[in-house]
């Protein structure tokens, strides 16, 4: 009896949408962002929560958020006491999210609020895993379109997992795929690849990317290269491997030349003249030798970051979370 009773409690208790909100200086954002959603939540009948999470902002965005949730009580606030980045802050949100099925949107209304329904529309089709393909990417410079599509061609190339290079991380997914997200204990979280590495149901829906409506994308040319090279070194060991080989291609070449060079000074008597060829052997063996030092360096310092076991975020202690 006892059990059935909390079983109640929980089903009541238990929205069955949570949207994941991530925000950082977006107060001039988050009015119309609530007052766009809340009309797509209110028209689809089901019972949700909004978390928005604020990830150190410099600006008003916690006075607003907490505003909307004193006039809206499925709002929850949570403040990270510094910036964490956008990554952490949805694995904030995946964590304290309670919904049978979790949606993260941007706040800054480049994600439609309408698309909510779409997304809903293919989870409950059975979908467990559904994520916005965005229709053009049109808002991106060329440089910065060119570096994506050279990242996910790269990744497809040495991941252990296909990562759909269209995908945003506008995306809903089902109550199975986030408590599996919830208990990968990696700290390094690229997010993008960890939804591909837990797999389920996947649904792919084409939304158009909208204009972002005030302040500025924060993600700058370096944070994205940063970005790459976490979920490159994240999701596959090749580079650790391509150093390998090279290293004993190299060395092979080496001994080979080393060898006819052997045999042409006791057999003919021909020693070879000049230097150039070997200062040449020598930057190159000296510069291959950095580059792979910096392979290695790179996934030690991953493996640095995860033993040390720091939490992904911290939270300044607030009553409604
Ligand atoms: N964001 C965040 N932490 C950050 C950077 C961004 O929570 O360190 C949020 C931001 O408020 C927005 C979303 O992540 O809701 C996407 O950020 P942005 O628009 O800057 O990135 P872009 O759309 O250019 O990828
Ligand atoms: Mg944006």
């Amino acid at each position: 009896m006892k059990t059935t009773a909390s079983k109640d409690q929980l089903t009541m208790t238990t929205p069955e949408l949570s949207l994941i909100v991530p925000c950082m200086n977006e107060e001039q954002n988050i009015q119309e962002f609530y007052d766009r959603t809340e009309a797509v939540l209110s028209k689809l009948g089901l019972s949700y929560e909004i978390l928005f999470v604020d990830d150190g902002s410099t600006d008003n965005t916690v006075d607003k958020m907490e505003k909307l949730a004193e006039i809206n009580d499925s709002i929850r606030v949570l403040e990270f006491s510094r910036n964490f980045g956008k990554e952490a802050a949805l694995s904030a949100g995946l964590d304290h999210a309670s919904g049978q099925a979790v949606i993260m949107i941007d706040s800054d209304l480049q994600h439609p609020p309408e698309f909510i329904e779409e997304l809903v529309a293919a989870w409950k089709d059975g979908g467990e895993v559904v994520y916005g393909v965005r229709k053009d990417r049109d808002d991106d410079g060329f440089l910065r379109r060119s570096f994506t599509v050279t990242f996910y061609w790269l990744l497809s190339k040495m991941g252990e997992v296909p990562v759909p290079s269209n995908a945003g991380d506008y995306r809903l997914l089902d109550r199975a795929a986030v408590d599996a997200l919830c208990n990968l204990g990696e700290r390094n979280r690229f997010m993008k690849g960890l939804y591909a590495w837990v797999g389920f149901r996947t649904v792919a829906l084409p939304f158009a990317v909208e204009t972002r409506k005030h302040g500025k994308s924060s993600f700058s040319l370096a944070r994205l290269f940063n970005f790459a090279l976490d979920g490159l070194t994240s999701f596959s060991n090749i580079p650790l491997r391509v150093s390998g080989y090279a290293g004993f291609i190299v060395a092979g070449i080496a001994l080979v030349y080393g060898g006819i060079e052997l045999i042409n000074a006791l057999l003919f008597e021909r020693t070879t003249p000049g230097f150039a060829s070997l200062i040449v052997a020598i930057l190159f063996l000296g510069g291959v030798q950095m580059m792979f030092l910096g392979v290695i360096g790179e996934y030690l310092g991953r493996v640095y970051t995860e033993v040390k076991q720091r939490p992904v975020y911290l939270l300044r202690d607030r009553q409604n979370t």
